[in-house]
């Protein structure tokens, strides 16, 4: 049997029951948009979080684009509102900034966690500046204790891009109650996955909270009734109740990726005798991550992926270019600061199968592929 990227089929059939039941009764309840279980899932992933408020919606980038707008970033300013991000990110983080109608200024990253340098910050500081928008990339929440305090010596507002890190530990906290705002993805391959398009929003600050709830609604105060400009970013029923189930079992999940994580990294020590741009995740004192990827860095990585293909192992790349070098970014937002990290980044990353059902076998047959693929990649960069 051939190794997947992610094995989310054995996760349904551990959950089948749970899950089928959930979806029976939203079928026959007639409730498939803002029934009961959608506030009832709201409910648990803020007390999961530890955060005051949350608001599921349509999807990751709805979560990132919700707060924006209902912060009133990148409308009703003569001057463009500019919003500090990573270099490093799926396109999601800089295009909500882009459709909220701010500017994306993009900061470089540390090359050994890929999330955003917080050093870069105060130089990209301007008087347009309103936020800062931090990723916590790969499962790893980002250093927010470090960007929240620019942040108020500044007075911006600090929105984390979850997506990846849903239920990651930061500190005595978890990653999304820390900032003004975080929004994160429920895409099925993320962590925490729904089966279609789905994202939450959480927040502290209850006006924020209100307004991010009217902004779902199409900036309805009450039905009919449109005091902002909103969108539809309703999550259906159905979503939240397979949310519902997929909670029952999520802390294991996060434990048995730790362990796969952790299994990996112990048997690849020393592979950077083979190639010296070999690097394991590190992940910070202090962070838990929820491992949404686990990431190497190798010199060729063109025949490193050749070469796991032909031993049965599928790879990917999160991702092949930073975002200011994607073309439509390249050519309509500003450059104002270089970004080596992200490009090197972009051309030396490289991630495993990653999924919390694998076996101890599957296991092993993927670190001796890596081992093969290392050593095979640096010795045939032809
Ligand atoms: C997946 C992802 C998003 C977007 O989430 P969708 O649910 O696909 O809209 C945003 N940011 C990051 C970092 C992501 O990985």
């Amino acid at each position: 049997m051939s190794v997947p990227f992610i094995d989310l089929k054995s996760q349904y059939k551990a959950l089948k029951n749970s899950i089928d039941s959930r979806i029976q009764k939203v079928l026959e309840s007639g409730a498939y948009i803002s029934g009961p279980e959608v506030a009832e899932l709201e409910k648990l992933l803020a007390e999961h979080t530890g955060t005051k408020n949350c608001l599921a919606v349509g999807s990751g980038t709805d979560a990132l684009l919700l707060p924006l707008m209902a912060l009133g970033i990148g409308r009703d300013r003569l001057a463009m509102d500019e919003v500090i991000t990573t270099g490093f990110s799926f396109i999601a983080t800089a295009e909500t900034i882009c459709l909220a109608g701010a500017i994306p200024i993009y900061v470089d990253i540390d090359k050994k966690t890929f999330n955003m340098d917080p050093a870069k910050i105060e130089a990209a500081i301007t008087p347009q500046t309103k936020a800062i928008m931090p990723v916590s990339l790969y499962g790893q929440t980002a250093d927010l204790d470090e960007i929240n305090a620019i942040a108020k010596k500044h007075n911006l507002f600090v929105i984390e891009d979850t997506a990846q890190s849903y239920g990651a530990g930061y500190k005595d906290k978890k990653s999304g109650a820390c900032t003004t705002a975080a929004g994160t993805s429920f895409y099925p391959a993320k962590p925490l996955g729904c089966y279609g398009e789905g994202g939450a929003v959480f927040t502290n600050d209850d006006n924020l909270h209100l307004a991010m709830k009217e902004t779902r609604e199409h900036g309805s105060e009450k039905r009919y009734y449109h005091t902002r400009l909103g969108i539809n970013a309703r999550l259906d029923t159905i979503q939240c109740a397979i949310l519902l189930a997929k909670m029952e079992r999520y802390d294991w999940e996060v434990e048995a990726r730790n362990r796969i994580a952790s299994n990996y990294t112990e048997n690849f020590i020393g592979l950077e005798k083979f190639d010296p741009e070999f690097s394991t995740p590190l992940i910070k004192p202090g962070n838990r991550s929820v491992w949404a990827q686990y990431t190497l860095t190798v010199t060729n990585r063109d025949i490193f992926q050749k070469k796991m293909q032909e031993l049965g192992i599928p790879t990917t790349v999160h991702y092949p270019l930073s975002m200011p070098d994607q073309p439509w970014y390249q050519k309509n937002t500003p450059h104002r600061f270089e970004v080596p990290n992200a490009r090197w980044a972009g051309s030396h990353v490289v991630s495993l199968p990653m999924f919390p059902d694998m076996d101890e076998a599957t296991a092993a047959k993927i670190i001796e592929a890596t081992k093969t693929s290392v050593q095979f990649s640096f010795e045939n960069n032809k």
